[in-house]
């Protein structure tokens, strides 16, 4: 491979939203960053493709970006000069039952309080001030390291958002739908709904809902990648693709090296020379549950029975708290779930981009164990077609994803795990070990920036901003 350089003043591995964020960081210290990307196209979990049918666009992972849109980092970038249209849905969550009812987040907070009926008091109250907060509060929680700007806030959040998810359910909604709505936020987490800390996922996701909106990206979130790329192409950066680091000797010379890959990528790289000790400690490093996911191209919109669903970019699928409860534990403890919590988005509805006039696309993953080659698509769509009846006729075409196929999309779903590790309460600060600046590693000069550091998954970028501002 031939460099345009012998010597760069820093090389950045992986083009993921996090390796994106440290080079478009770096350039701005340095006249010459080399971002080297295994794949021919960069965004690592932001690539969009035709992955169905010719004129269908199709998230390959994240479809749904309200970290994206709040993370403090992107927002300097004003990456509307490069095309990024954000789109919000008119409904950023709706989580329908099989009665054909549906409990919904609104972008209002008042709205959505209306619609829980005798929970709605409740739900002001758990979230109203983080609402009212919500830019101190996600400044605070998306950073490396737990100590806080806004103390007062983040001590108010951490005495909710320390609970267990179930607890804080059980506790806080009388109605069990109310509690499915929160059980299916803090499902995100891919950690049992009863361990602790499960709440945080929950209350930041309705927080967010009402904060910034859910939005997706016109276009597909490939948009996000190439408005990053084109930021960093501004400021002088160098991109090589088709690259997969596997050795120091696949690399130029560089003053320091970042790397967007998750710790037993970094281990299994040659020439890093890192210590023993540090090498033993990251391969302690726990993944957790993967995800099996499915891109449909549909004939029309999916016909659900409850019509929130009809208006909602997202749509969580899961029956009760139990339900979702025992899907997220079936994941983690490796057995096989039949009734699995589904996350489903239907970013055409809202983006008329994304398929030829009058069709459709839709997007859904369900959690699976570790590395599982189970391919969940017929119970995802029969549990689809439950809330949706006349779904599976719409169907035109389907790419499906198990475990294994994700990790070879992309290596840094280690196992099909989308976070880059469990981000239960021990693993969120000593990501990817416990250190003050868990970006650098044994070596000098070589850090580790993936969503395997803090603040952990996600596309906001901020791993690798933080990354590269410490060096
Ligand atoms: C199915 C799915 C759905 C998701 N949904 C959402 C969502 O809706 N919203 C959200 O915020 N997040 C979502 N996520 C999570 C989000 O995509 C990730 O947390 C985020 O992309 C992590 O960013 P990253 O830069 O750390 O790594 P990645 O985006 O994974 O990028 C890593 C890059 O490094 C490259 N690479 C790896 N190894 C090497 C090597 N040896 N040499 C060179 N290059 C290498 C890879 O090819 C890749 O391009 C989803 C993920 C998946 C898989």
């Amino acid at each position: 491979m031939s460099f345009k350089r012998d010597h760069y003043d820093a090389v950045v591995v992986g083009a993921g939203p996090n390796g994106l964020a440290a080079a478009i960081t770096l350039s701005r210290k340095f006249p010459s960053v080399l971002l080297a990307e295994a794949k021919e196209t960069v965004g690592g979990g932001t690539r969009s493709a035709e992955l169905t049918l010719p004129g269908f666009v199709h998230d390959v992972c994240s479809a749904v970006q309200p970290l994206a849109l709040s993370s403090p980092f992107f927002r300097t970038l004003d990456l509307h000069r490069y095309g990024l249209e954000w789109l919000q849905p008119e409904i950023p969550l709706a989580h329908p039952f099989r009665d054909g009812d549906a409990l919904c987040l609104y972008r209002s907070l008042d709205a959505t309080a209306d619609g829980l009926g005798s929970d709605g008091g409740a739900y002001r109250k758990l979230i109203g001030l983080f609402v009212e907060n919500h830019e101190k509060l996600l400044a605070d929680a998306l950073k490396p390291l737990p100590i806080p700007t806004h103390p007062f806030l983040m001590a108010r959040f951490g005495v909710k958002a320390l609970r267990s998810a179930r607890n804080l359910a059980e506790e806080t909604f009388r109605d069990w739908r109310t509690r499915a709505l929160l059980a299916g936020l803090a499902a995100h987490a891919m950690i049992p709904l009863e361990k602790a800390a499960t709440a945080a996922f929950g209350i930041v996701l309705a927080v967010l809902a009402h904060g910034v909106g859910w939005p997706v990206i016109r276009g597909g979130s490939q948009k996000l990648a190439d408005a990053l790329v084109a930021c960093f192409m501004e400021g002088g950066g160098e991109i090589q693709t088709g690259i997969t680091v596997g050795s120091m000797g696949d690399l130029p010379r560089a003053d320091c090296y970042f790397f967007d890959v998750t710790p037993r990528q970094l281990l299994n790289i040659e020439g890093l020379g890192l210590s023993e000790n540090y090498r033993g400690r990251l391969s302690r490093f726990r993944y957790g549950p993967g995800v099996c996911k499915v891109d449909w191209a549909l004939g029309g919109p999916i016909p659900w029975k409850a019509e929130a669903c009809r208006k909602a970019g997202t749509v969580h699928l899961g029956d009760s708290l139990e339900e979702i409860g025992a899907s997220i534990r079936d994941a983690h403890e490796g057995r096989k779930c039949f009734a699995p919590y589904v996350v489903l988005a239907q970013q055409s509805l809202f983006d008329s981009s994304r398929a030829p006039a009058g069709r459709h696309t839709a997007w859904a993953y369900c959690h699976v164990p570790h590395g599982s080659p189970e391919d969940m698509t017929g119970i995802i769509e029969e549990r689809i077609e439950h809330y949706a009846p006349g779904f599976r006729a719409l169907i035109l075409a389907r790419n499906s994803m198990p475990a294994p196929a994700m990790e070879r999309h992309n290596a840094n779903y280690v196992g099909g795990d989308i976070n880059g590790g469990v981000q239960d309460l021990h693993q969120l600060y000593s990501r990817p070990v416990l250190s003050l600046f868990p970006y650098r590693t044994s070596r000098k000069n070589v850090y580790i920036c993936s969503s395997s550091t803090p603040p952990g998954g996600g596309v906001h970028g901020l791993c690798g901003f933080y990354a590269a501002r410490g060096l």
